[in-house]
């Protein structure tokens, strides 16, 4: 008997999810046919050629390939400029580097979209005294908490920029560790556009990781002037080893330059060591690999929800970021859940995770995650901190028919304990 065979109710319910899902699949496709056309396009226009996918060492001066592909997803996001390198650590130094790089003492950001990513707060120094975070420096920080639909609240934002002096104003995309909704690109440009419109010199800065490819187009393209992310969630197709990317207004990505690497030398340096080539390729691969982590999304959002599970987003909602919510409901089911789908990895198929306190994290987390590459999350991956209301966030799936037979063995994980 095949591993993947699961039992009659859950067998005929991913036929039928299947079935009904065609439809909307091929609305994905739509878009990453966008996408890829509008990225290829930039390959072309900027001649990316072989020298490019090349090596540099020690300072890394004059690297044509990491100054290139750095144009390339200016061009593709609709930037005047970007970074785009191995040289960012995680997804939170790449934000740190664009929140140290345009922030100075004495400046006060307005955070719109709640309580932040939980590894933020250490980086804004927001709960506790935090030696070398923002906060430290002297920034000021204020949050305009999300509505009751879980949506940035217009009129409390507005009121607060008119009596404020805000250096930034602070969007992040993606729900993160949390039940708020995603923002759409053409939400968060919305937002970019209520912020200009009562305070003009306000830095709109977006937190765009899991939003990337998404949608038909990026934040910067939509009043965005900053933006960043990671490299092991979509931008890098599932390919890069690591790395993070800045874009937006040329003067801003400067400054983060500058913090990146050194006043001075700022963009001018930074050896390559044989990542262009992985850089260039998991670029390229982005909109493809984003497209099946949505319908990997998709597919559970509507097979969980199927059996009575409260999920978020419901199938029938639009998607700003590729994260899927299943509010489980007791540690049991969040556990063998996660079993379940680190069953179905590809890697570390036979390790069963337990859950464990981490760094940046304040209750207990269990996560599964069987990747290439540690850590990434555009790779199928299911976190839960072990909290009310004991709900798991899935991401990721490098092809949608390995990462639904991993949503499948998490089902079975369910259903042999009488779970599901
Ligand atoms: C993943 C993520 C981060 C932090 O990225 P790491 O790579 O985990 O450091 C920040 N914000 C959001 C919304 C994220 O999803």
């Amino acid at each position: 008997m095949s591993i993947f065979e699961v039992g009659g109710k859950s067998a005929e319910l991913e036929k039928k999810t299947l079935e009904v899902l065609k439809p909307r699949f091929e609305k994905i496709d739509e878009t990453t046919r966008k996408n890829q056309r509008r990225l290829l396009e930039a390959y072309i226009n900027n001649k990316v050629s072989a020298v490019h996918l090349g090596i540099s060492t020690g300072y890394g001066y004059d690297d044509a390939g990491r100054d290139t592909i750095e144009k390339v997803f200016a061009e593709y996001a609709g930037a005047e400029d970007s970074l785009f390198r191995h040289n960012f650590m995680s997804g939170t130094h790449t934000l740190a580097v664009m929140l140290f790089g345009v922030l100075r003492p004495k400046d006060k950001m307005l955070i719109l979209t709640g309580r932040p990513y939980d590894t933020l707060i250490d980086v804004l120094g927001l709960d506790k005294a935090v030696d070398g975070s923002l906060s430290d420096l002297g920034v000021e920080f204020e949050i305009v908490e999300l509505d009751n639909n879980g949506m940035p609240d217009k009129k409390s934002i507005e009121e607060k920029l008119k009596g404020g002096n805000y250096r930034v104003a602070y969007i992040q995309r993606s729900r993160g560790y949390s039940l708020r909704h995603s923002l759409t690109a053409y939400e968060v440009g919305e937002l970019c556009g209520l912020v200009k419109s009562v305070s003009p010199d306000t830095v709109t800065m977006v937190d765009n990781c899991y939003g990337e490819f998404v949608n038909d187009v990026e934040p910067t393209a939509l009043g965005a002037d900053i933006m960043a992310g990671s490299l092991i969630k979509n931008a890098g197709g599932g390919i890069a080893s690591t790395g993070g990317y800045i874009a937006g207004k040329h003067v801003l990505v400067e400054k983060c330059a500058a913090r990146l690497t050194a006043p001075g030398v700022g963009r001018e340096i930074g050896a390559t060591l044989g990542h262009n080539r992985e850089l260039y390729m998991g670029l390229f691969a982005a909109p493809h690999t984003t497209g099946e982590a949505i319908k990997t999304a998709l597919y559970a959002s509507s097979f969980f929800s199927s059996l009575g599970y409260d999920v978020t987003p419901a199938p029938n909602e639009e998607r700003g970021d590729i994260v899927q919510v299943i509010k489980l409901g007791t540690p049991e089911k969040l556990i063998a859940f996660c079993k379940g789908i680190q069953s179905g990895s590809p890697v570390d198929s036979f390790v069963s995770p337990e859950p464990s306190s981490m760094p940046g994290y304040d209750s207990e987390v269990i996560m599964a995650a069987g990747a290439f590459t540690l850590g990434s999350s555009i790779e199928l991956s299911a976190d839960a901190p072990l909290r009310e209301p004991y709900a798991v966030y899935m991401q990721g799936g490098l092809n949608f028919d390995s990462a639904e037979a991993g949503i499948m063995l998490a089902a079975k994980s369910l259903e042999e304990k009488n779970l599901l």
